[in-house]
């Protein structure tokens, strides 16, 4: 039983299930929440609220968007013959930050992981591909991380697209081993990107 009266207990259980939120963060959140005034506090309620409502998957590409179809997929400006695929939506905005890729993504919500019970099902691959069959594209550049689960991905997409005859090409390791591309600088992921090879 909690120490804590039950509405404080709830709260500080709910926080601490986020990810890198442990009992401690979660009780100090939880007393800094009820220190700040009611409006900031329905303000941030609201807005966890509207995110959760109104964000969808892109009908294209799989990332994150409050339309059908997302800013990237809807430019015209963009080469639409070549595939960046990346894990998380967070890495499409790393990759964006290089302004080296002119290109479209896909974004696969994860990244096959037996350990953790993930499969191919699990993830966005039969979207992606739906789009190559449906769609004239030159190149596939697999960009997920290099980290044990990113590279079974990588392998994994790679064997059902060659026999398309489409090139599949792996960044290069210029991201560090084991990290992960959205804590990879700019110039790293732009050299990452001009080093990579047919796989
Ligand atoms: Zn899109």
């Amino acid at each position: 039983m909690s120490l804590y009266a039950a509405p404080i207990a709830k709260l500080i259980d709910e926080l601490s299930k986020l990810p890198g939120v442990g009992n401690k963060t979660a009780q100090r959140l939880a007393f800094h929440i009820l220190n700040m005034s009611f409006e900031d506090v329905e303000k941030l309620s609201v807005s966890i609220i509207n995110a959760k409502k109104n964000i969808k998957y892109c009908k294209i590409c799989c990332n994150i968007t409050d339309s059908d179809v997302c800013s990237i997929c809807s430019n015209t400006k963009r080469d639409g013959s070549v595939i960046c695929v990346v894990e998380d939506p967070k890495d499409v905005v790393a990759m964006e930050k290089t302004r080296e890729f002119k290109g479209l993504y896909h974004v696969l919500n994860g990244a096959i992981s037996p350990m953790e019970g993930i499969g191919p099902e699990e993830i966005k691959i039969k979207e992606l591909l739906k789009r190559v069959a449906d769609n004239e594209i030159k190149e596939i550049i697999l960009a997920t991380n290099p980290n044990i689960e990113g590279e079974a991905t990588a392998m994994y997409i790679s064997k059902l697209l060659k026999p398309v005859g489409i090139k599949v090409t792996r960044i290069a390791h210029g991201v560090p081993v084991g990290g992960d591309l959205e804590y990879a600088d700019e110039v790293t992921l732009m050299k990452a990107l001009e080093g990579r090879r047919e796989i």
